[in-house]
């Protein structure tokens, strides 16, 4: 098995999940008492945070170059980054490591593409919803799906949610309330499928709040990561 090194703490909430997901997933596939070999290098969110909202990307793009490039020193066999947001560091990465970076867009577009969808509406950060160089682009360039954002002021509200209340664990009905119609308001727009492109969507949203199928960008990952760590597929 091979040893899969986490960029985390972005925020721990959805970390947990992932070590979970992936934990639980090994000892499905090979059985007995295995699990997952696996390295984290976990950020505080407290610091990352105020990185992302002052616009100074470059310092959060280096310290997640630098962590990359420790984890693959320590023996992780390929990095995958917990978190949309900061995929925005993909670039510095990969300069940094010479071991595979798994991209979250990949699995998420293999998804996409065998359930036949083109047109995919995404909810995550506003950072996530607006750049090009998170998931949209990668979406676009390499399975040709177009990306439906919510409107100013729902995108606004989205991404609220994320940072003051699930990266505190904080899981409100009303939250899930405001999700639900914007939802049903993209896909009245013609979102074949909506994208938890947030790694804290998935302890908010569930398949019952969206009439369109749902891509949990999280369970996606993590099961690439699985893949990739027993050189199959589920
Ligand atoms: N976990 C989040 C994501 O998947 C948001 C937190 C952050 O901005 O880093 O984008």
């Amino acid at each position: 098995m091979k040893t899969i090194g986490m960029l985390c703490g972005m925020s721990w909430e959805s970390s947990a999940v992932y070590y979970q997901l992936i934990n639980r997933e090994v000892q499905r596939r090979v059985g007995g008492v295995h699990s997952a070999k696996l390295l984290m290098h976990s950020f505080d969110f407290g610091e990352i945070g105020p990185v992302q909202r002052t616009g100074d990307w470059s310092q959060a793009n280096r310290a997640m170059a630098e962590a990359s490039a420790g984890l693959e020193r320590s023996g992780a066999d390929a990095v995958i980054m917990c978190c949309n947001t900061m995929h925005c560091a993909t670039p510095e990465i990969e300069r940094a490591i010479r071991v595979p970076f798994l991209h979250i867009a990949d699995p998420l577009g293999q998804a996409l593409r065998k359930a036949g969808l083109r047109r995919v509406a995404l909810l995550g950060t506003s950072h996530t919803m607006a750049r090009d160089d998170i998931i949209r682009g990668r979406l676009h360039d390499r399975y040709d799906i177009t990306v439906l954002t919510p409107d100013d002021s729902d995108t606004a509200r989205v991404s609220r949610v994320i940072y003051e209340e699930l990266v505190r664990g904080q899981v409100l009905p009303q939250s899930r309330e405001l999700y639900r119609d914007v939802i049903a308001k993209l896909a009245a727009q013609g979102a074949e499928g909506v994208i938890l492109g947030c790694t804290e969507l998935p302890l908010l949203v569930q398949p019952e709040d969206s009439a369109v199928p749902l891509f949990d960008t999280t369970t996606l990952h993590a099961m690439a990561a699985v893949d990739f760590a027993l050189g199959t597929n589920s």
